[in-house]
């Protein structure tokens, strides 16, 4: 007498696939919070418009690469839709900008 074939019978829907959901929504979160990092630029660069802060320096299209987004009270998530916190400055601007807050005290020494 042999009852093994009772055994090896598998039973359909036992399967386990509640391991990958969590994953999947981790990836999701990642890909979200880099496209808003983007889309905060398009929008900054849309309120204010392709040209520097403080250099007035004007961008088009081809260059505006060289436009980047500074956040006036230094707090990157700060993002209000309205564009408050946000300041269109060329790179050498925007290095300038950070510089001043870290090195003020050696510019003051210069003269
Ligand atoms: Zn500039
Ligand atoms: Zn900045």
């Amino acid at each position: 007498m042999r009852d093994r074939r009772n055994s090896l019978h598998k039973r359909p829907g036992s399967g386990k696939i509640d391991g990958n959901k969590s994953f999947e929504d981790l990836l999701r979160k990642t890909r979200k919070s880099t496209s808003s990092v983007n889309s905060y630029r398009e929008r900054s660069l849309k309120i204010h418009g392709l040209i520097c802060a403080k250099c007035g320096r004007e961008f088009t299209h081809k260059n505006r690469h060289l436009l980047t987004v500074h956040h006036k009270d230094g707090n990157y998530r700060n993002n209000p839709s309205d564009g408050s916190n946000w300041e269109n400055l060329c790179v050498y601007c925007h290095e300038d900008e950070h510089s001043r807050g870290l090195f003020g005290d050696y510019l003051g020494d210069e003269k």
